[in-house]
């Protein structure tokens, strides 16, 4: 029997047109699709009707074993000679596992392509009126996990150079250390000044964006009641989003909160002529 490859796809940060062209034709052409719990609902319709489909995104506490057996599920199936995609949230390659798993297929010499997605940091930012980089305010960005604090230790991250930089830093999966974030932040040299986003279910329907600064932005997460999946921006660049957050202006979203005309007069002061 003919062993089929595995696909590993991106399905972006939650619109469904934000999947690629490439990973739509193989949801069309699966027979096996094995998901997590960020791929959302309006992707999954582009499944082929006949094709199984497998839930793999239960929280776990041993997360290492369930990868474990996500692992050995993909090559269980491949083997059989099925034509499995393996749909992440976001960009496979992005705080996604995918090096693990297609680590795991090429031991297992398994054929695997991956396809990329939109992932949450530049996807979520678009919709929420952020430009990760500006050359009036920011030539640099940083994608970094706020998780791996939890238990590890969080002088692994070297917070000096985070804030010296002066640059965009996004943070994935952050919310629950939002304040000590903030905090390791501004104790190493950002100012407390410095604008900060928390942007929750980006580029869905429900995606609220609460703006603060460095020292309130986590007064005010928990005060919006902010749940995950968030990200949290920082920098100088989020005050754009006053002008630029056309999603949640334009009715596309289901925001409650107006934007303050006062940010809005900060930018456009700030702003030098382009050119
Ligand atoms: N591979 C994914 C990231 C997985 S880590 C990607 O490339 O996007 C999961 C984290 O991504 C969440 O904790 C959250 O910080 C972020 N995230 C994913 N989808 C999001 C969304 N729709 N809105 C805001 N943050 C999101």
């Amino acid at each position: 029997m003919s062993q089929s490859r595995v696909y590993l796809v991106g399905a972006g940060p939650g619109d469904p047109e934000l999947i690629t062209l490439k990973g739509k034709r193989v949801l069309e052409e699966a027979e096996v699709v094995i998901y997590d719990r960020l791929v959302g609902d309006g992707v999954l319709e582009f499944v082929n009707p006949q094709a199984e489909l497998v839930f793999v995104g239960k929280e776990s506490s041993n997360h290492s074993r369930a990868q474990e057996e996500i692992n050995r599920l993909i090559a269980t199936h491949a083997k059989r000679g099925k034509k499995v995609v393996r749909l992440k949230g976001g960009d496979p390659y992005i705080f996604g596992r995918g090096g693990e798993e297609a680590s795991y297929l090429f031991n297992e010499s398994i054929p695997f392509e991956v396809i990329p997605g939109v992932t949450a940091a530049s996807g979520v930012a678009a919709y929420a009126g952020i430009p990760l980089t500006d050359r009036r305010y920011s030539s640099a960005v940083t994608f970094i996990t706020g998780h791996r604090m939890k238990g590890e230790g969080i002088d692994n991250l070297n917070w000096g150079a985070l804030a010296e930089l002066n640059h965009t830093i996004v943070f994935y999966m952050g919310v629950a250390n939002i304040s000590e974030i903030t905090r390791k932040l501004t104790e190493n040299g950002r100012s407390s000044m410095t604008p900060a986003a928390i942007v929750s279910r980006g580029t869905t329907p429900e995606q609220k964006t609460v703006l603060g600064t460095l020292s309130n932005i986590s007064k005010k997460a928990f005060e919006n009641n902010v749940k995950p999946p968030a990200l949290l921006v920082v920098g100088e660049v989020v005050n754009l989003s006053a002008v630029l957050n056309w999603f949640e202006e334009s009715g596309n979203a289901l925001e409650d909160e107006p934007l303050e005309a006062v940010s809005f007069r900060m930018v456009t002061e700030k702003a030098p002529a382009f050119g």
